[in-house]
């Protein structure tokens, strides 16, 4: 029996499967998804023993290398999934996430280059920097077809990064060398084609989160924001979600750092590392709600299409990472939780 992994098969989020017609279902709020987030599948599962991934789940839960599906991440043959974004028009971009796995580049070239050769969607990578070596696969990525790379950080401080998905739990992953792929994929790609992901809330100071969006900032890379959110199943699956005004904070910080209006050097923080002063007035910010959409690759219109909806949170609420332009209440909403 033909095995279902990649690059035959890959997984999608579940708000892909939805509105390619492989589920029914509507989203909360109507909100639409642009951008189709696509994670390449295999028996083994992920190499990474990331505390807060959820695909470290799948390793505890099938360590036989037993086929594990994750409910919101559904497997379909990459065929039909290209077939069906086709006649999609309200999608702009795909992203194909690397796994940890040998296999993973060659096969991430190979979807790159399927959608390239048989869609006009934009094409953007999250990669897996411990696979990369050099330039040399970043350059294929770039000529199969892919405009982006993305790198997934998470942690914001190199202590964080090892203890949660380093050295300290036997993870294959380093954080100067990812740091070094952040250097190489701005040259490859050019500045500001390249994004990095943090995840707010894994321990971190606030102002350690915004340094380090700074640093991204200052090689050539905007930063893509996430809340933590206990994983079921995952190493982290206890821990808390970060507070909702720390979030809100931080979201506004990384506004004006990747749009230029400030900087870190110019923003003041307590003894606690918590963000008193941005440096700048942000009432008028803060009333145009853009800070608080989510940010990721940009689609035909050239305004954001990886819009994630509720990637990163319940439908309930409250909204962490608004998927669609904000309603006045939810500014309202937010000012309160400025506090
Ligand atoms: S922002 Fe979205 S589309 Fe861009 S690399 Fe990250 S997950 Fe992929």
């Amino acid at each position: 029996m033909e095995q279902k992994v990649s690059p035959r098969y890959v997984q999608t989020s579940l708000a892909a499967s939805l509105t390619l017609g492989f589920q029914s279902g509507s989203f909360h709020r109507n909100a639409k998804l642009k951008g189709l987030n696509l994670l390449l599948h295999y028996e083994e599962g992920c190499s990474g023993k990331c505390q807060f991934c959820g695909l470290s789940r799948s390793r505890k839960e099938s360590p036989k290398g037993k086929t594990f599906i994750r409910v919101d991440w559904p497997l379909y043959s990459l065929e039909t999934i290209v077939e069906r974004s086709k006649s999609k028009d309200q999608i702009h971009r795909v992203c194909i996430s690397m796994i940890t796995h040998p296999r993973a580049l060659e096969d991430t070239l190979y979807v790159i280059q399927k959608f390239k050769e048989e869609t006009s969607l934009f094409i953007s990578v999250l990669i897996t920097p411990t696979l990369i070596r050099d330039e040399r696969s970043l350059e294929a990525m770039r000529g199969a077809g892919a405009d982006r790379v993305g790198i997934a950080i998470d942690a914001a401080t190199p202590e964080l990064f090892d203890q949660l998905r380093g050295a300290g739990v036997g993870g294959p992953h380093r954080w100067s060398h990812y740091w070094d792929v952040v250097r190489m994929a701005a040259h490859v790609f050019g500045r500001y084609f390249v994004g990095i992901h943090l995840i707010v809330g894994l321990g971190e100071t606030e102002e350690a989160m915004v340094r380090t969006i700074q640093r991204g900032q200052d090689m050539g890379a905007h930063t893509h924001l996430f809340s933590f959110f206990p994983e079921r199943g995952s190493p982290m699956e206890k821990n808390p979600l970060p507070p909702l005004d720390q979030y809100r904070r931080i979201q506004l910080a990384r506004w004006i750092i990747n749009e230029g209006l400030g900087s870190a050097d110019h923003m003041k923080f307590d003894e606690n590392g918590k963000l008193t002063d941005f440096g700048i007035s942000v009432d008028p910010l803060i009333e145009s709600g853009e800070a608080f959409m989510t940010s990721g690759c940009p689609g035909r219109d050239g305004k954001v299409a990886c819009n994630r909806p509720y990637g990163n949170e319940r439908p309930s609420g409250p909204i962490r990472n608004f998927p669609f332009g904000l309603e006045p209440e939810d500014i309202e909403e937010i000012k309160r939780q400025f506090g």
